[in-house]
């Protein structure tokens, strides 16, 4: 289903974003299309709009139910979800409580090293440039985030991950890492903004041992490993188990 929108007013990568009745909001809509690599690697993905929506949704839920800003206001079909229009800030901020993926790339910190307290990395969100590694100083120099807005960044994201950590342990999941984008509203409010998705997320099955076995994210897709929407399709399932209805706009 299909709900009344207005115009166009961004297309990304996985989402749509049209104009909604409401001047403060924005409506997203979340595509089947799969990117890797920066790109590089593309594909259709029957379902994953759903999956990924429904997963987010639920997942912003129990954030604002511990007081975490977002930007969700509620769902509006299987892949649209109605949001607050925000200007997004270009940092792709990163969680980590396992090294692995470009940590271990870019590092001798050897894959599987347990982070305590997990390490924050910032990325410039800017593909042309291949999203790259920031530094607090670029950061300012940049120019693209008050100072006040940045500290605010990190003590969110830490505290996203004290919530979600152990809404995952309980559905015998393991979050090995995230990313989040934040954005401002025209009122200068900053709220957790884009979606939290196994897109977005690295977790583990704590049901399996075998290394590729236990993949249930983004990670399928990346190595070829087969079963994409079947793990995306039990990562609902754990977390509606949980989360059972999420809150509706219509
Ligand atoms: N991530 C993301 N979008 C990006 C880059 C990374 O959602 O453009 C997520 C990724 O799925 C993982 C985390 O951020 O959960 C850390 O990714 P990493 O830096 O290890 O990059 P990768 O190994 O995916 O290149």
């Amino acid at each position: 289903m299909t709900p009344d929108h207005g115009p166009l007013l961004y297309e990304g990568k996985a989402k749509r974003v049209f104009a909604s009745a409401e001047a403060d909001q924005v409506l997203v809509e979340f595509k089947n299309d799969a990117t890797a690599f920066n790109a590089q690697k593309k594909a259709q993905l029957v379902d994953k709009g759903r999956l990924n929506c429904q997963i987010s949704a639920r997942l912003f839920e129990l954030l604002e139910q511990h007081n975490v800003p977002t930007h969700y206001c509620g769902l509006v079909a299987d892949t649209w979800m109605q949001v607050q229009r925000v200007e997004i800030i270009p940092l792709e901020v990163v969680l980590r409580n396992v090294a692995t993926g470009s940590l271990c790339r870019q590092t001798p910190i050897a894959e599987g090293t347990a982070l305590d307290p997990a390490l924050f990395d910032l990325y410039y969100k800017d593909d042309a440039l291949g999203d790259p590694l920031l530094t607090e100083a670029r950061v300012q120099l940049l120019g693209v985030v008050k100072a006040d807005h940045l500290s605010a960044i990190e003590q969110l994201a830490r505290r996203v991950n004290e919530i979600l950590c152990p809404f995952f342990n309980a559905i015998d999941l393991q979050l090995i890492d995230f990313k989040l984008e934040f954005g401002v509203t025209s009122g200068g409010e900053l709220l957790l903004a884009d979606e939290i998705s196994p897109d977005t997320c690295r977790l583990w099955d704590r049901r399996r041992t075998d290394a590729n076995d236990r993949i249930l994210d983004k990670d399928r897709f990346r190595k070829d490993l087969g079963g994409v929407m079947e793990a995306y399709g039990e990562v609902l399932k754990r977390v509606q188990s949980q989360c059972p209805i999420p809150r509706n706009c219509l």
